[in-house]
């Protein structure tokens, strides 16, 4: 399967902002974006233009597309399943991306960052109702209890994210035993439970032309 293989911190100097994808160093001052907030590549500092219209939905796009490490095919798929599905369709898509099984042990505080928390997913550390998935993009549903499996509580990338997940907060639609390394989901995420820098509406724009 097709996969990102170049440096992370290239997608948040291209979207001009800090995108959280590697986490400890994302707040440290070895953050890129700190010294080089500018586009990567030869040309990157000589981009000045504003973005407007089209341009501004295809960065939205991205974005999104980044922080949730996904190919364009499958953001393809969330969003035309988020438009057959009634209700409002931008918040249907980041609910689907936030629903991702690698998203929510990000969430519960098991990885530092959701690269980190694909790789548990993948490599069969976590299980859901008691039984192992290997999938990352296994879609959570409400009641659902999530784990690290016994054989891995041990793993030192735990310990390392629980005390990095001490300093953030939790959401409301999860709870979490952070000592026990198990968890279980509340609800569906809402949109006010999914604080990104997005702004959905824009992509639905771009997509529906
Ligand atoms: Fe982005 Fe984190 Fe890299 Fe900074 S350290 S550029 S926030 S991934």
């Amino acid at each position: 399967m097709a996969r990102y293989t170049d440096a992370v911190c290239r997608l948040c100097r291209r979207e001009g902002m800090k995108l959280f994808l590697k986490g400890s160093k994302c707040f440290s001052d070895k953050c890129p974006i700190e010294k080089r907030n500018f586009a990567p590549g030869q040309h990157g500092k000589d981009r000045k233009a504003k973005i407007v219209g089209y341009g501004l939905q295809l960065r939205e796009k991205q974005k999104a597309k980044r922080i949730y490490f996904t190919l364009e095919g499958q953001f393809r798929n969330y969003f035309e399943k988020a438009a057959r599905t009634r209700g409002v369709t931008g918040e249907l898509l980041l609910q689907q991306l936030e629903r991702r099984l690698d998203n929510v042990v990000f969430r519960l505080g098991f990885a530092q960052s959701r690269r980190q928390a694909r790789q548990l997913v993948r490599h069969g550390h976590v299980a859901v109702n008691n039984r192992k998935v290997n999938i990352p993009s296994y879609a959570v549903s409400a009641g659902e209890e999530i784990a690290i499996r016994e054989n891995s509580k041990k793993l030192v990338i735990l310990e390392m994210a629980k005390e990095f997940a001490s300093h953030g907060t939790l959401p409301n639609w999860l709870e979490v035993n952070r000592d026990a390394y198990t968890a279980r989901v509340l609800s569906l995420p809402k949109r006010e439970d999914i604080q990104l820098p997005v702004n959905e509406q824009l992509i639905v724009e771009l997509y529906s032309k």
